[in-house]
């Protein structure tokens, strides 16, 4: 079982004081402009925008329960208040992951989304779930202990602009750019 601890949207609703240190120290990095995005989920059925500010967080969380409720050996949060995230088309479906933390989804399509918790600190919103990820910049990880060790081979594998060629179902020279894979299709340009 996981602890409450490796459940929480985070540590981006403290009380903004603190001399520099102390937030560098706490991943707390401040920004000289918000940034607006959208995201949603992979149907389109639940969009959402929210801003990223000044007191905005952006980690990476190794947790096994970010990992079962993603699919993905890893996932990168940006940590909002919550008065910067809003839900703007459909609406998410939630389960409580843990005592306090609430993790939100299209039950459309399973798309995981958004993360929250019960004292409403924080929004936690799925990074891979932005139209436009390319741009951020995590400041920490957490939950190294539960690091799979996967994770710290991406960088050192052969690596193909789309899919690998085991995963081709056509020839692997149809097409200017190689792209002829079927597993996955790009959506949309961007991050
Ligand atoms: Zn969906
Ligand atoms: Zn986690």
């Amino acid at each position: 079982m996981t602890t409450g601890g490796a459940d929480r949207p985070g540590h981006a609703g403290g009380d903004g004081e603190g001399d520099d240190a102390a937030e560098i120290e706490s991943g707390r990095v401040s920004r000289p402009r918000a940034l607006m995005r959208e995201g949603g989920c992979a149907c389109g059925a639940v969009r959402f925008r929210l801003r990223i500010g000044e007191g905005a967080i952006v980690d990476v969380c190794h947790c096994r329960q970010c990992r079962k409720a993603s699919g993905a050996p890893l996932v990168a949060w940006v940590q909002v208040a919550p008065e910067d995230f809003t839900v703007t088309e459909g609406t998410p479906a939630a389960f409580a992951s843990s005592a306090e933390g609430r993790r939100h989804f299209c039950a459309a399509c399973g798309s995981p989304l958004f993360m929250t918790d019960i004292d409403g600190r924080s929004v936690g919103v799925m990074a891979g779930a932005l139209d436009e990820a390319g741009d951020l910049d995590p400041v920490a990880e957490g939950w190294i202990t539960q690091k799979l060790p996967l994770v710290g081979r991406i960088g050192h594998l052969p690596a193909f602009e789309t899919d690998p060629p085991h995963d081709r179902h056509e020839p692997a020279d149809e097409g200017a750019d190689g792209a002829v894979g079927a597993r996955c299709a790009a959506q949309t340009s961007g991050g």
